[in-house]
């Protein structure tokens, strides 16, 4: 499951489409957490996509993630701006990829 502790124990590496990355990373096999306040482990993403589909506000998009281990599409919190934290993605998720922080 994703660290939800990530904001300590990782550093911030960058943006990536207007989102914070959190490392490490080492592309295209170690991506790590994209976003801060709607966060998905990439490293963890199986690119189920039940949180795209089921986020009310349309936070998330597709990316293609070619030669990942665990998948070659994720999701990435794009629209994390707009989360109203109903906590919908972090239940459906089959992987425990994704935190919400409303604080
Ligand atoms: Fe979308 Fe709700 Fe997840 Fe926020 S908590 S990203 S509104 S599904």
């Amino acid at each position: 499951a994703i660290d939800p502790n990530f904001e300590e124990t990782r550093e911030r590496e960058g943006q990536e489409r207007g989102v914070d990355v959190w490392g490490p990373t080492d592309p295209p096999e170690q991506l790590g957490i994209h976003g801060t306040h709607v966060a998905v482990d990439l490293d963890i993403c199986v690119g189920d996509g039940a949180c795209l589909e089921d986020c009310p506000v349309d936070v998330f998009e597709w990316i293609d993630t070619p030669d990942h281990p665990e998948s070659e599409q994720k999701v990435t919190p794009a629209d994390e701006d707009q989360c109203i934290d109903c906590m919908l993605c972090v239940d459906v998720c089959p992987v425990d990829a994704i935190d919400v922080d409303p604080g």
